[in-house]
């Protein structure tokens, strides 16, 4: 079957190649699910591993097969899985147990391993080709309804993880109830991340460069939060003029805006970092400014790495959620579909290309 693998470390490596078909027992205990792949989604970790900026093959194996956004369908299950059937639309998870204590746990996300095991990433084999086996343990079952929309499962997970531990970490404060948030950054990361803030109900500012009109600041209008221009208003200005953020989601890609996300928080206010920033980038920084606020204000400031099982389970029901709150919203983060394996250097030029690409995907199958 047709895959697209990479030679990692080699840049520009991409390219098609033809793998023996998975099956069930490969997966020991009867816990093997067969998918077949409807559409794989690609976004900058996969153009970071074409750069051969990141990204590791599995032990003993020269190429990795990328993507690690994927939809498909059940075609098969072990006698031992009674959680999926043939049929059921399906999404698997990224990350895979490696040996720390948070691993055996089932909270492989949290890690305290050096090397990591991602699918399609990182030391595993990932969904850009026609079918997969992996263990039921690793995928969540969606609803019907959300065959259009379910490769966006994965990212939506950043978010929803991210946004999870804010709050989680912000029972520290008992009766926390956040009002405004920020998100830095209005990729496909900044307006999932604000379509979720939304669904919670926050006033939300969504910051980025590109100034209006365009479709990514039409789309952040259309869940009801404001698009700033950061070239009109920085985050430090607005929270400046108008007050601190209580959630600051940041996700520009641009490390520096961090300082700036510390410098726009509300007492007891919490920055979530989503970012991962390859390069060796130094700034000079308002040190005892930022500190002095941290320390007077209770402030708190977070990273985070997708993603576990339920933040996955969270995702499908904000998917659900958002497509019954903001109909069509969903439906249009799919700018470019590119159908057929043989058409794969076109995902790489949309993500690549400058303006107006939102989500780039495979479409293996129509789903
Ligand atoms: C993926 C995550 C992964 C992260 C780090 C992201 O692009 O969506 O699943 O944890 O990269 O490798
Ligand atoms: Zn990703």
């Amino acid at each position: 079957m047709k895959a697209v693998a990479v030679f990692p470390g080699k840049a520009g490596s991409a390219h098609l190649a033809e793998l023996p078909r998975p099956s069930i027992s490969d997966v020991p205990g009867g816990r093997g699910v067969r998918v077949e792949v409807l559409r794989v989604g690609v976004d900058g970790t996969d153009r970071e591993i074409q750069d051969a900026e990141y990204g590791e093959a599995p032990a003993g194996s020269p190429f990795l097969v990328l993507g690690h956004e994927s939809l498909g369908r059940v075609v098969e299950v072990g006698p031992a899985v009674t959680e999926l059937r043939p049929g059921d639309l399906a999404v698997a998870m990224v990350r895979r147990p490696g040996t720390s204590a948070y691993d055996a746990i089932g909270m492989q996300d949290f890690t305290t391993d050096d090397a990591y095991f991602e699918r399609g990433i990182s030391r595993l084999h990932g969904f850009l080709t026609e079918e997969y086996v992996d263990s039921a343990d690793w995928i969540v079952k969606l609803p019907p309804t959300l065959s259009k929309v379910g490769v966006l499962l994965e990212p939506m997970t950043v978010v929803e993880k991210g946004i999870t531990q804010a709050y989680e970490a912000q029972r520290r404060l008992r009766i926390w109830k956040p009002r405004r948030a920020a998100v830095l950054g209005a990729g496909t990361i900044g307006l999932m991340a604000t379509l979720v803030l939304r669904l919670r109900g926050l006033e939300v500012d969504t910051f980025a460069l590109t100034p209006r009109p365009n479709l990514n600041a039409t789309l952040v209008e259309a869940t009801g939060a404001r698009y700033v221009c950061a070239r009109d208003r920085t985050v430090v200005q607005a929270a400046e003029a108008e007050g601190g953020y209580d959630l600051i989601f940041e996700c520009s890609g641009f490390s520096p805006l961090v300082f700036d996300g510390m410098r726009s928080l509300a007492k007891n206010g919490v920055l979530v970092l989503s970012s991962i920033t390859g390069g060796s980038r130094e700034i000079p920084v308002p040190s005892d400014a930022i500190n002095q606020s941290f320390v007077l204000g209770n402030r708190l400031m977070l990273g985070t790495v997708n993603a576990g099982r339920g933040d996955f389970e969270q995702g499908v029901r904000d998917l659900i959620h958002a497509e019954a709150a903001y109909p069509g919203f969903l439906q249009q983060l799919l700018t470019h579909p590119v159908r057929g394996f043989e058409n794969w250097p076109m995902l790489f030029e949309a993500l690549n290309g400058k303006t107006g690409v939102i989500k780039a995907f495979l479409e293996v199958r129509p789903s």
